[in-house]
């Protein structure tokens, strides 16, 4: 193949002045022909500079190569090599003619026609290798573009799939930064949240990375409230941070110190921004165009994910709390009760229940009217949440009755917290229309000691029959139930019902 006017070079080892000159004469025009004589043999140098399409090795001069030169050569792949046997030496006697890497073998004597065959056969082996060549270099561009295309793929599906895994919002990010590094090294990820509150304004809930010092976390904060200001037009009125969760090598966070190093993000849904990501990344390394698309996609979809999250997360505090009171409600009451039994059981720790009601609440009503007896039950509730401990469990049982599961507490200080209840109650002053009033509180006290197989039911009717004892003897008292819980295998006594 010739390229451009360059003629194109052919090689001999070991070919007499005879050989040498029937080759060139084959050749004709275009060719030009080197010629190592036996004893000879290109030097590293000389197959360095350029590659011959064919050279003719005489049989006597490749045996007589020093190993070295034999290997190299055989080791060369761009030129084809012709072996040049003697007229008395058979073509058939050569098996290693194939083994030693020759394209063919001739002998003498060499015709213009046997030497124009050998260039011919070259140039297709040539051109056939040019081909597989040029095709190689394709397929291996092809497979990195298509490698690159790959882990996008892998990345969205993979954070897709592990948004809708989880409904609370810090798994879902604790994930999402697990795979966006795929996407992009990042040192941390960091959210806010907001939605209106009670009186209008904007609550917001901050995800921070964990370990920051003071300052650093201070940086986050209110850049997170401030960036949340911009977004929603709305300042924020309170908020409440979560951290995620931290991992072994992940260094503490720190304040960026250019603004390349954040990339922010708002959370959207249906034209409604929610929130808003920052991912603070390591400076330097621009994100490609599909890198860039991959990641608002996979946003796009974190968003819908949180939302989903935020949402479920109402209903089930709705699902679960009283609308007036804002504690607990009857059936959150009903499940925990299950739960700390199955626990008391397993776990030999005593356990108790409270009984709550108030005093004639039913005057309250009659004197000051509804809406005063609502504020009236929704401080009750406030009050008990505010002096209880959060392991303990407040609910509204129902109308002005309330209960309260005391997980690991025994009979005596239970009715010693009881008793500051009460007092707390009672202590309490409330006002209406300048006319000062306060309320007393009846409570009932059931206990499980360790090792009670007692239900439930039996539980709510201890307690019951203590309040209605409390009832009975005045009001504005603790009672606890009559006698011991029963015991394995003793027989449960069945208790009235209180009025
Ligand atoms: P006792 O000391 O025997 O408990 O007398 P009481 O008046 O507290 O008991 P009773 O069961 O006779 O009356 C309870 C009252 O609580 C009657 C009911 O109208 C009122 N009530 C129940 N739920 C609500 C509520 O959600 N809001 C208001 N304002 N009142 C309620
Ligand atoms: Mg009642
Ligand atoms: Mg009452």
């Amino acid at each position: 193949m010739t390229r451009g006017m360059r003629p194109e070079q052919v090689w001999g080892i070991g070919l007499t002045d005879a050989l040498e000159s029937a080759v060139s004469a084959a050749l004709g025009s275009g060719y030009t022909l080197r010629n190592w004589p036996v004893g000879r043999h290109p030097a590293e140098r000389d197959m360095g500079r350029s590659a011959p399409l064919v050279i003719f090795v005489v049989k006597e001069a490749w045996d007589a190569l020093p190993a070295d030169a034999r290997r190299r050569l055989e080791d060369w792949e761009v030129p084809q090599r012709v072996l040049v046997l003697a007229a008395d030496q058979s073509v058939a006697d050569f098996d290693e003619v194939l083994e030693d890497g020759f394209l063919s073998a001739i002998s003498e004597p060499l015709t213009d026609k046997k030497i124009r065959d050998v260039i011919f056969r070259a140039k297709e082996v040539k051109s056939l290798y040019d081909d597989i060549f040029r095709m190689t270099r394709e397929i291996m561009l092809e497979r990195e573009l298509l490698a690159r295309k790959t882990d996008l793929v892998l990345f969205l599906n993979r954070i897709l799939t592990r948004a809708s895994e989880s409904l609370d919002p810090t798994v879902i990010l604790d994930n999402a930064r697990e795979d966006l590094e795929l996407l992009l090294p990042l040192r941390g990820l960091l959210g806010v949240i907001w939605q209106p509150g009670s009186s209008g304004a904007m609550e917001a809930e901050l995800f921070l990375e964990p370990d920051m010092d003071h300052t650093t976390e201070r940086y986050w904060t209110e850049e997170l409230l401030r960036h949340g200001t911009k977004l929603s037009g709305k300042s924020m009125q309170s908020y409440r941070t979560t951290f995620l969760e931290g991992g072994v090598t992940r260094e503490p966070l720190a304040i960026p110190q250019a603004p390349e190093e954040t990339i922010r993000l708002p959370l959207r849904v249906g034209g409604d921004t929610f929130g808003a990501l920052i991912l603070y990344r390591d400076q330097g390394k621009a994100l490609g165009k599909d890198q860039v698309q991959a990641l608002y996609a996979s946003i796009n979809h974190l968003a819908l994910a949180l939302r989903n999250a935020a949402l479920f997360n109402q209903v089930k505090i709705r699902a679960d709390h009283d609308g007036l009171t804002r504690i607990h409600n009857r059936r959150a009451f009903d499940e925990r009760l299950v739960e700390e039994l199955r626990r008391h059981q397993r776990y030999h720790h005593p356990m108790s229940l409270l009984m709550l009601d108030i005093d004639h609440f039913k005057s309250i009503n009659d004197r000051f009217g509804h809406l005063v007896g609502d504020h009236v039950l929704r401080e009750v509730g406030r009050l008990l949440s505010d002096t209880l401990r959060s392991t303990d469990f407040t609910a509204r049982y129902g109308g002005e009755e309330f209960t309260v599961i005391l997980p690991q507490t025994a009979e005596e200080p239970s009715r010693v917290l009881a008793e500051r209840l009460r007092g707390v109650i009672g202590d309490a002053r409330f006002n209406h229309d300048g006319q000062e009033f306060s309320i007393t509180i009846s409570i009932g006290v059931a206990t499980m000691v360790p090792g009670s197989l007692a239900k439930r039911k039996e539980l709510l009717e201890k307690a019951d029959k203590a309040l209605y004892q409390a009832k009975k003897l005045g009001r504005n008292q603790v009672c606890t139930a009559l006698g011991p819980m029963p015991m394995a295998s003793e027989p449960v006594a069945s208790a009235a019902k209180a009025g």
